[in-house]
Protein backbone atom coordinates (compact mmCIF):
# COMPACT_ATOMS: atom_id res chain seq x y z
CA UNK A 1 0.00 0.00 0.00
CA UNK A 2 1.54 2.97 -0.85
CA UNK A 3 0.15 6.34 1.13
CA UNK A 4 0.13 9.95 0.87
CA UNK A 5 -1.83 12.53 2.47
CA UNK A 6 -3.71 13.49 -1.03
CA UNK A 7 -3.73 11.53 -4.12
CA UNK A 8 -4.53 13.27 -6.84
CA UNK A 9 -6.43 11.73 -10.11
CA UNK A 10 -6.06 13.04 -13.07
CA UNK A 11 -3.26 15.81 -14.23
CA UNK A 12 -5.23 18.49 -15.98
CA UNK A 13 -5.78 21.97 -15.39
CA UNK A 14 -8.53 20.77 -12.31
CA UNK A 15 -5.84 18.31 -10.62
CA UNK A 16 -2.78 20.72 -11.11
CA UNK A 17 -4.25 23.67 -9.70
CA UNK A 18 -5.30 21.53 -7.12
CA UNK A 19 -1.81 20.25 -6.51
CA UNK A 20 -0.12 23.37 -6.41
CA UNK A 21 -2.76 25.21 -4.09
CA UNK A 22 -2.08 21.98 -1.64
CA UNK A 23 1.60 22.39 -2.40
CA UNK A 24 1.13 25.77 -1.03
CA UNK A 25 -0.50 25.41 1.93
CA UNK A 26 2.19 22.58 3.09
CA UNK A 27 -0.87 19.62 4.19
CA UNK A 28 1.90 16.95 4.01
CA UNK A 29 2.55 14.65 0.80
CA UNK A 30 0.52 14.72 -2.30
CA UNK A 31 0.72 12.36 -5.20
CA UNK A 32 -0.94 13.04 -8.81
CA UNK A 33 -1.64 10.08 -10.69
CA UNK A 34 -2.07 10.31 -14.66
CA UNK A 35 -2.25 7.14 -17.06
CA UNK A 36 -1.00 9.10 -20.13
CA UNK A 37 2.94 9.61 -20.48
CA UNK A 38 2.83 13.66 -20.51
CA UNK A 39 0.97 15.72 -17.53
CA UNK A 40 -1.51 18.84 -18.31
CA UNK A 41 -4.33 16.73 -19.16
CA UNK A 42 -6.44 18.09 -22.46
CA UNK A 43 -5.11 21.24 -23.20
CA UNK A 44 -1.43 19.42 -24.13
CA UNK A 45 -2.69 18.85 -27.58
CA UNK A 46 -5.17 22.04 -28.30
CA UNK A 47 -2.16 23.58 -30.06
CA UNK A 48 -3.63 26.43 -30.72
CA UNK A 49 -4.14 30.18 -28.16
CA UNK A 50 -7.01 31.02 -26.37
CA UNK A 51 -5.60 29.62 -22.38
CA UNK A 52 -4.39 31.12 -19.70
CA UNK A 53 -5.84 34.79 -19.34
CA UNK A 54 -7.65 34.34 -16.45
CA UNK A 55 -5.82 32.46 -14.33
CA UNK A 56 -2.41 33.63 -15.44
CA UNK A 57 -2.91 36.83 -17.01
CA UNK A 58 -1.78 35.59 -20.30
CA UNK A 59 -2.62 33.97 -23.18
CA UNK A 60 -0.67 30.90 -23.95
CA UNK A 61 -1.20 27.92 -26.55
CA UNK A 62 -2.52 24.88 -25.13
CA UNK A 63 0.83 22.71 -25.03
CA UNK A 64 2.21 26.40 -23.42
CA UNK A 65 -0.80 26.49 -20.61
CA UNK A 66 -0.06 22.40 -19.64
CA UNK A 67 3.71 22.85 -19.20
CA UNK A 68 2.92 26.37 -17.37
CA UNK A 69 0.48 24.27 -14.88
CA UNK A 70 3.12 21.45 -14.23
CA UNK A 71 5.76 23.82 -13.21
CA UNK A 72 3.19 25.25 -10.34
CA UNK A 73 2.25 22.00 -9.37
CA UNK A 74 5.98 21.26 -8.70
CA UNK A 75 5.85 20.83 -5.16
CA UNK A 76 3.81 17.22 -5.66
CA UNK A 77 5.01 13.94 -7.19
CA UNK A 78 3.67 13.37 -10.32
CA UNK A 79 3.45 9.37 -11.46
CA UNK A 80 2.69 9.36 -15.12
CA UNK A 81 1.63 6.12 -17.12
CA UNK A 82 -0.26 5.46 -14.03
CA UNK A 83 -4.17 4.39 -14.75
CA UNK A 84 -6.20 3.85 -12.21
CA UNK A 85 -8.71 0.73 -12.31
CA UNK A 86 -10.61 0.89 -9.27
CA UNK A 87 -11.99 3.40 -6.46
CA UNK A 88 -12.35 1.56 -2.77
CA UNK A 89 -14.31 2.92 0.37
CA UNK A 90 -11.81 5.14 2.20
CA UNK A 91 -9.49 6.85 -0.55
CA UNK A 92 -8.17 3.28 -1.40
CA UNK A 93 -7.22 3.19 -4.98
CA UNK A 94 -5.68 0.23 -7.52
CA UNK A 95 -4.14 0.99 -10.17
CA UNK A 96 -1.81 -0.47 -13.14
CA UNK A 97 1.40 0.93 -14.89
CA UNK A 98 4.66 0.42 -16.19
CA UNK A 99 5.99 -0.47 -12.58
CA UNK A 100 3.14 -3.08 -11.86
CA UNK A 101 -0.33 -3.40 -10.33
CA UNK A 102 -0.30 -0.89 -6.81
CA UNK A 103 -2.57 0.06 -4.22
CA UNK A 104 -2.88 3.71 -3.04
CA UNK A 105 -4.34 5.40 -0.17
CA UNK A 106 -4.96 8.67 0.67
CA UNK A 107 -6.14 10.50 3.30
CA UNK A 108 -8.05 12.41 0.93
CA UNK A 109 -8.49 12.03 -3.35
CA UNK A 110 -9.61 13.98 -5.49
CA UNK A 111 -11.43 12.87 -8.42
CA UNK A 112 -10.42 15.05 -11.73
CA UNK A 113 -10.54 12.64 -14.72
CA UNK A 114 -12.21 15.27 -17.00
CA UNK A 115 -14.70 14.77 -20.08
CA UNK A 116 -14.45 13.33 -23.22
CA UNK A 117 -17.44 13.83 -26.11
CA UNK A 118 -19.61 11.58 -27.36
CA UNK A 119 -18.22 9.17 -29.72
CA UNK A 120 -19.95 8.01 -32.81
CA UNK A 121 -20.91 4.85 -31.22
CA UNK A 122 -23.07 5.51 -29.21
CA UNK A 123 -25.10 8.40 -31.73
CA UNK A 124 -26.81 5.80 -33.26
CA UNK A 125 -25.33 6.92 -37.28
CA UNK A 126 -25.82 4.47 -39.72
CA UNK A 127 -23.42 3.72 -41.90
CA UNK A 128 -20.11 1.63 -42.43
CA UNK A 129 -17.08 2.05 -39.90
CA UNK A 130 -15.15 3.53 -42.69
CA UNK A 131 -11.67 5.02 -41.59
CA UNK A 132 -11.65 9.01 -41.02
CA UNK A 133 -14.27 9.60 -38.58
CA UNK A 134 -13.36 10.41 -34.70
CA UNK A 135 -13.52 13.07 -32.20
CA UNK A 136 -11.92 16.07 -32.13
CA UNK A 137 -9.94 15.04 -29.27
CA UNK A 138 -8.55 12.68 -31.89
CA UNK A 139 -8.67 15.12 -34.38
CA UNK A 140 -6.06 17.18 -31.95
CA UNK A 141 -3.48 14.28 -31.28
CA UNK A 142 -3.64 13.81 -34.84
CA UNK A 143 -2.42 17.35 -35.67
CA UNK A 144 -0.55 18.39 -32.75
CA UNK A 145 1.05 15.79 -31.49
CA UNK A 146 2.27 13.70 -34.74
CA UNK A 147 2.13 16.53 -37.03
CA UNK A 148 -0.53 14.44 -38.93
CA UNK A 149 -3.42 15.67 -41.43
CA UNK A 150 -5.94 12.79 -41.25
CA UNK A 151 -8.21 14.67 -44.03
CA UNK A 152 -8.59 17.44 -46.63
CA UNK A 153 -12.28 18.05 -46.47
CA UNK A 154 -14.24 16.51 -43.11
CA UNK A 155 -17.61 17.51 -41.84
CA UNK A 156 -17.67 18.79 -38.89
CA UNK A 157 -20.68 17.23 -36.57
CA UNK A 158 -22.24 20.04 -33.69
CA UNK A 159 -21.53 23.43 -32.89
CA UNK A 160 -20.68 23.71 -29.06
CA UNK A 161 -17.45 25.80 -28.40
CA UNK A 162 -15.44 23.19 -29.11
CA UNK A 163 -16.45 22.85 -32.51
CA UNK A 164 -14.80 26.12 -33.05
CA UNK A 165 -11.48 24.30 -31.44
CA UNK A 166 -11.56 21.76 -34.32
CA UNK A 167 -11.99 24.55 -36.57
CA UNK A 168 -9.03 26.24 -35.37
CA UNK A 169 -7.21 22.63 -35.32
CA UNK A 170 -8.27 21.99 -38.99
CA UNK A 171 -7.27 25.67 -40.33
CA UNK A 172 -3.50 24.69 -39.07
CA UNK A 173 -3.28 22.08 -41.05
CA UNK A 174 -4.84 24.47 -43.87
CA UNK A 175 -7.81 22.41 -44.19
CA UNK A 176 -11.50 23.88 -45.11
CA UNK A 177 -13.90 21.77 -43.84
CA UNK A 178 -16.89 21.10 -45.94
CA UNK A 179 -19.78 22.04 -44.06
CA UNK A 180 -20.58 22.34 -39.88
CA UNK A 181 -23.58 20.61 -38.74
CA UNK A 182 -26.14 21.14 -36.42
CA UNK A 183 -29.38 19.19 -35.72
CA UNK A 184 -30.92 22.32 -33.16
CA UNK A 185 -32.42 25.90 -34.90
CA UNK A 186 -29.18 27.98 -33.57
CA UNK A 187 -25.46 27.42 -32.86
CA UNK A 188 -24.87 25.94 -29.40
CA UNK A 189 -21.61 27.66 -29.17
CA UNK A 190 -22.62 31.84 -27.91
CA UNK A 191 -22.67 34.32 -30.64
CA UNK A 192 -21.24 34.92 -32.73
CA UNK A 193 -20.11 31.91 -33.05
CA UNK A 194 -21.81 31.27 -36.36
CA UNK A 195 -20.33 34.55 -38.30
CA UNK A 196 -16.87 33.09 -37.40
CA UNK A 197 -17.69 30.05 -38.65
CA UNK A 198 -18.91 31.35 -41.89
CA UNK A 199 -16.73 34.36 -41.99
CA UNK A 200 -13.35 33.70 -40.64
CA UNK A 201 -13.46 30.24 -41.65
CA UNK A 202 -15.60 30.43 -44.85
CA UNK A 203 -17.31 27.02 -43.60
CA UNK A 204 -21.46 26.78 -44.72
CA UNK A 205 -23.25 26.17 -41.03
CA UNK A 206 -26.12 24.01 -41.79
CA UNK A 207 -28.68 24.69 -39.27
CA UNK A 208 -32.07 22.11 -38.49
CA UNK A 209 -29.94 19.28 -40.16
CA UNK A 210 -29.80 15.77 -39.02
CA UNK A 211 -26.57 13.87 -40.02
CA UNK A 212 -28.98 10.50 -41.46
CA UNK A 213 -25.57 7.91 -42.65
CA UNK A 214 -21.75 7.83 -43.14
CA UNK A 215 -21.34 6.44 -46.68
CA UNK A 216 -18.26 5.02 -47.38
CA UNK A 217 -16.51 1.65 -46.96
CA UNK A 218 -12.88 1.67 -46.55
CA UNK A 219 -12.47 5.35 -46.53
CA UNK A 220 -15.50 8.21 -45.35
CA UNK A 221 -16.94 9.41 -48.86
CA UNK A 222 -19.50 11.50 -47.97
CA UNK A 223 -22.57 11.74 -45.40
CA UNK A 224 -26.34 11.74 -46.12
CA UNK A 225 -28.07 14.31 -44.29
CA UNK A 226 -31.29 15.54 -43.89
CA UNK A 227 -32.60 19.33 -43.77
CA UNK A 228 -36.16 18.91 -43.74
CA UNK A 229 -36.54 17.99 -47.35
CA UNK A 230 -35.13 13.72 -47.41
CA UNK A 231 -31.77 12.69 -48.09
CA UNK A 232 -28.83 14.99 -49.30
CA UNK A 233 -25.48 14.18 -50.18
CA UNK A 234 -22.46 15.93 -49.00
CA UNK A 235 -19.33 14.92 -50.40
CA UNK A 236 -16.80 14.48 -47.89
CA UNK A 237 -12.94 12.80 -46.62
CA UNK A 238 -13.81 12.56 -42.75
CA UNK A 239 -16.45 13.29 -39.90
CA UNK A 240 -16.04 15.30 -37.03
CA UNK A 241 -18.29 14.69 -33.58
CA UNK A 242 -18.07 17.47 -31.67
CA UNK A 243 -19.26 17.87 -28.51
CA UNK A 244 -22.07 16.17 -26.16
CA UNK A 245 -19.63 15.81 -23.46
CA UNK A 246 -19.79 13.27 -20.73
CA UNK A 247 -17.43 13.06 -17.54
CA UNK A 248 -14.55 10.05 -17.89
CA UNK A 249 -16.90 8.25 -15.14
CA UNK A 250 -16.29 4.47 -16.11
CA UNK A 251 -14.13 4.65 -12.96
CA UNK A 252 -17.55 6.33 -10.83
CA UNK A 253 -19.92 3.65 -12.43
CA UNK A 254 -17.92 0.12 -10.88
CA UNK A 255 -17.38 2.26 -7.71
CA UNK A 256 -19.47 2.85 -4.50
CA UNK A 257 -19.89 6.50 -5.10
CA UNK A 258 -22.46 7.93 -6.14
CA UNK A 259 -23.05 9.59 -9.40
CA UNK A 260 -26.00 11.83 -10.34
CA UNK A 261 -28.12 11.14 -13.17
CA UNK A 262 -28.13 14.77 -14.79
CA UNK A 263 -24.57 15.40 -14.32
CA UNK A 264 -22.94 11.74 -14.84
CA UNK A 265 -20.37 12.37 -12.64
CA UNK A 266 -20.15 12.29 -8.59
CA UNK A 267 -22.78 13.56 -6.38
CA UNK A 268 -20.94 16.27 -4.28
CA UNK A 269 -22.14 18.54 -1.52
CA UNK A 270 -21.23 22.52 -1.16
CA UNK A 271 -17.30 21.37 -0.09
CA UNK A 272 -16.30 19.07 -3.16
CA UNK A 273 -16.91 16.19 -1.24
CA UNK A 274 -18.50 13.00 -2.70
CA UNK A 275 -20.79 10.26 -1.32
CA UNK A 276 -17.65 9.16 0.66
CA UNK A 277 -16.10 12.01 2.56
CA UNK A 278 -12.49 10.36 1.81
CA UNK A 279 -12.87 11.48 -1.91
CA UNK A 280 -13.44 15.04 -3.71
CA UNK A 281 -14.25 15.92 -7.30
CA UNK A 282 -13.56 18.97 -9.31
CA UNK A 283 -13.18 19.83 -13.06
CA UNK A 284 -14.84 18.38 -15.57
CA UNK A 285 -15.63 15.40 -14.08
CA UNK A 286 -18.08 17.29 -12.58
CA UNK A 287 -20.48 17.73 -15.42
CA UNK A 288 -19.48 17.77 -19.43
CA UNK A 289 -17.77 20.37 -20.08
CA UNK A 290 -16.60 23.64 -19.17
CA UNK A 291 -13.30 25.80 -20.03
CA UNK A 292 -9.74 24.96 -18.83
CA UNK A 293 -9.99 28.52 -16.64
CA UNK A 294 -13.20 27.54 -15.12
CA UNK A 295 -11.81 23.89 -14.25
CA UNK A 296 -8.53 25.25 -12.80
CA UNK A 297 -10.46 27.75 -10.68
CA UNK A 298 -12.22 24.55 -9.52
CA UNK A 299 -9.61 22.46 -9.00
CA UNK A 300 -7.71 25.56 -6.94
CA UNK A 301 -10.76 25.70 -4.77
CA UNK A 302 -11.19 21.69 -4.31
CA UNK A 303 -7.03 22.12 -3.01
CA UNK A 304 -7.93 24.85 -0.56
CA UNK A 305 -11.18 22.72 1.03
CA UNK A 306 -9.45 19.96 1.03
CA UNK A 307 -6.21 21.50 2.80
CA UNK A 308 -9.31 22.94 5.47
CA UNK A 309 -10.16 18.83 6.06
CA UNK A 310 -6.78 17.85 6.83
CA UNK A 311 -6.12 20.56 9.23
CA UNK A 312 -9.95 19.32 10.46
CA UNK A 313 -11.50 22.78 9.98
CA UNK A 314 -14.14 21.47 8.06
CA UNK A 315 -17.63 20.58 8.86
CA UNK A 316 -17.79 16.80 9.10
CA UNK A 317 -19.86 15.17 6.16
CA UNK A 318 -23.29 14.29 6.57
CA UNK A 319 -26.25 13.44 4.74
CA UNK A 320 -27.61 16.92 4.53
CA UNK A 321 -30.26 18.42 2.17
CA UNK A 322 -30.58 16.94 -0.98
CA UNK A 323 -30.77 19.46 -3.85
CA UNK A 324 -32.51 18.28 -7.61
CA UNK A 325 -33.00 19.75 -11.15
CA UNK A 326 -36.31 19.94 -12.78
CA UNK A 327 -38.04 21.42 -15.21
CA UNK A 328 -36.08 22.67 -18.04
CA UNK A 329 -32.81 22.34 -16.20
CA UNK A 330 -30.93 18.75 -17.18
CA UNK A 331 -28.91 19.12 -14.08
CA UNK A 332 -27.60 21.41 -10.64
CA UNK A 333 -24.62 21.00 -8.72
CA UNK A 334 -23.74 20.42 -5.63
CA UNK A 335 -26.02 17.80 -5.22
CA UNK A 336 -25.88 17.87 -1.17
CA UNK A 337 -26.20 20.94 1.11
CA UNK A 338 -24.39 19.56 4.17
CA UNK A 339 -23.96 23.17 6.43
CA UNK A 340 -24.83 26.83 6.07
CA UNK A 341 -21.45 27.84 4.80
CA UNK A 342 -21.86 28.94 0.94
CA UNK A 343 -18.01 28.08 0.53
CA UNK A 344 -18.08 29.08 -3.10
CA UNK A 345 -21.11 30.22 -4.55
CA UNK A 346 -19.90 31.86 -7.47
CA UNK A 347 -17.69 28.64 -9.00
CA UNK A 348 -20.38 26.35 -6.94
CA UNK A 349 -23.82 27.09 -7.92
CA UNK A 350 -24.89 25.90 -11.46
CA UNK A 351 -27.27 23.80 -13.48
CA UNK A 352 -27.36 24.03 -17.40
CA UNK A 353 -30.24 24.03 -19.97
CA UNK A 354 -30.97 21.12 -22.53
CA UNK A 355 -32.07 23.66 -24.99
CA UNK A 356 -32.24 27.37 -25.01
CA UNK A 357 -35.01 28.44 -22.54
CA UNK A 358 -36.11 31.81 -21.23
CA UNK A 359 -37.74 31.69 -17.74
CA UNK A 360 -38.17 31.94 -14.05
CA UNK A 361 -35.24 29.95 -12.39
CA UNK A 362 -36.82 29.14 -9.40
CA UNK A 363 -35.13 27.43 -5.68
CA UNK A 364 -37.79 26.20 -3.69
CA UNK A 365 -37.45 24.10 -0.25
CA UNK A 366 -39.76 21.71 0.26
CA UNK A 367 -42.30 23.32 -2.21
CA UNK A 368 -41.90 26.34 -0.38
CA UNK A 369 -40.24 29.36 -3.28
CA UNK A 370 -37.00 31.05 -1.69
CA UNK A 371 -35.40 32.93 -4.44
CA UNK A 372 -36.66 33.37 -7.86
CA UNK A 373 -34.86 35.22 -11.22
CA UNK A 374 -35.84 35.47 -14.43
CA UNK A 375 -33.01 34.08 -16.85
CA UNK A 376 -32.37 33.52 -20.68
CA UNK A 377 -30.56 29.80 -20.69
CA UNK A 378 -28.42 29.04 -23.36
CA UNK A 379 -27.26 24.97 -23.04
CA UNK A 380 -23.67 26.41 -23.49
CA UNK A 381 -23.57 28.74 -20.46
CA UNK A 382 -23.74 27.21 -16.85
CA UNK A 383 -26.76 29.17 -15.05
CA UNK A 384 -25.54 29.98 -11.68
CA UNK A 385 -28.25 29.50 -8.69
CA UNK A 386 -26.36 31.55 -5.98
CA UNK A 387 -28.70 31.34 -3.04
CA UNK A 388 -27.43 31.64 0.41
CA UNK A 389 -27.59 28.01 2.05
CA UNK A 390 -28.07 29.44 5.71
CA UNK A 391 -31.07 27.70 6.75
CA UNK A 392 -31.75 25.43 4.14
CA UNK A 393 -30.50 22.45 6.77
CA UNK A 394 -34.72 23.15 7.96
CA UNK A 395 -35.88 21.21 4.77
CA UNK A 396 -35.97 17.84 3.60
CA UNK A 397 -35.47 18.73 0.25
CA UNK A 398 -34.74 21.46 -2.48
CA UNK A 399 -35.68 21.91 -5.67
CA UNK A 400 -34.11 24.19 -8.64
CA UNK A 401 -36.59 24.35 -11.71
CA UNK A 402 -36.11 26.84 -14.63
CA UNK A 403 -39.83 27.09 -15.85
CA UNK A 404 -40.36 28.42 -18.83
CA UNK A 405 -42.34 31.67 -20.07
CA UNK A 406 -45.68 30.81 -21.01
C1 LIG B 1 -11.15 18.60 -27.73
C2 LIG B 1 -11.23 19.66 -26.71
C3 LIG B 1 -10.83 20.98 -27.00
C4 LIG B 1 -10.90 21.98 -26.02
N1 LIG B 1 -10.50 23.26 -26.33
C5 LIG B 1 -10.51 24.22 -25.35
C6 LIG B 1 -10.04 25.55 -25.59
O1 LIG B 1 -9.67 25.87 -26.71
N2 LIG B 1 -10.04 26.45 -24.55
C7 LIG B 1 -10.47 26.10 -23.28
O2 LIG B 1 -10.44 26.91 -22.34
N3 LIG B 1 -10.93 24.85 -23.05
C8 LIG B 1 -10.95 23.92 -24.03
N4 LIG B 1 -11.40 22.67 -23.77
C9 LIG B 1 -11.88 22.42 -22.43
C10 LIG B 1 -10.73 22.24 -21.42
O3 LIG B 1 -9.47 22.14 -21.98
C11 LIG B 1 -10.90 21.02 -20.70
O4 LIG B 1 -12.21 20.98 -20.38
C12 LIG B 1 -9.98 21.00 -19.44
O5 LIG B 1 -8.75 20.47 -19.84
C13 LIG B 1 -10.62 20.20 -18.34
O6 LIG B 1 -9.74 20.04 -17.28
P1 LIG B 1 -9.83 18.79 -16.31
O7 LIG B 1 -8.66 18.92 -15.41
O8 LIG B 1 -11.18 18.73 -15.72
O9 LIG B 1 -9.71 17.48 -17.23
P2 LIG B 1 -8.70 17.02 -18.37
O10 LIG B 1 -7.93 18.12 -18.96
O11 LIG B 1 -9.52 16.18 -19.29
O12 LIG B 1 -7.68 16.07 -17.56
C14 LIG B 1 -8.09 14.84 -17.01
C15 LIG B 1 -6.87 13.96 -16.84
O13 LIG B 1 -7.26 12.78 -16.14
C16 LIG B 1 -6.57 11.67 -16.67
N5 LIG B 1 -7.33 10.44 -16.39
C17 LIG B 1 -8.61 10.15 -16.72
N6 LIG B 1 -8.94 8.93 -16.28
C18 LIG B 1 -7.87 8.43 -15.65
C19 LIG B 1 -7.60 7.19 -14.99
N7 LIG B 1 -8.52 6.23 -14.86
N8 LIG B 1 -6.35 7.00 -14.46
C20 LIG B 1 -5.40 7.96 -14.56
N9 LIG B 1 -5.60 9.14 -15.19
C21 LIG B 1 -6.81 9.39 -15.71
C22 LIG B 1 -6.49 11.98 -18.17
O14 LIG B 1 -5.42 11.29 -18.77
C23 LIG B 1 -6.28 13.50 -18.16
O15 LIG B 1 -4.91 13.86 -18.23
C24 LIG B 1 -11.36 21.66 -24.73
C25 LIG B 1 -11.77 20.35 -24.43
C26 LIG B 1 -11.71 19.37 -25.41
C27 LIG B 1 -12.15 17.97 -25.06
Amino acid sequence: MIERDVIILGAGPAGLAAAAELARHNVGKIAVLDREPVAGGIPRHCGHLGFGWNEFRRVMTGPGYARHLVETARGAELKLGVTALRLDAGGVIQTTGAEGAHTWKGRAVLLAMGARETPRSTRLVSGARPWGVMNTGALQQFVYLHGQRPFERPVIIGSELVAFSTLMTLRHVKVRPAAMIEAGPRITARRPGDWIARLAFGVPVLLNTTLLRILGQERVEGVEIDRGNGPERIDCDGVVFTGRFRPENALLTGSHLTIDPGTQGPAIDQFWRCSDPAYFAAGNLLRGIETAGQCWREGAAAGRIIAATLLGKLPPAQTGVPVHAIGALSYVYPQRLVADDPIDPELLFFGRVREATSGDLVVRGDGTIITFRKVDALPERRIPWPVSPKGLQAYKRITVSLEPDA
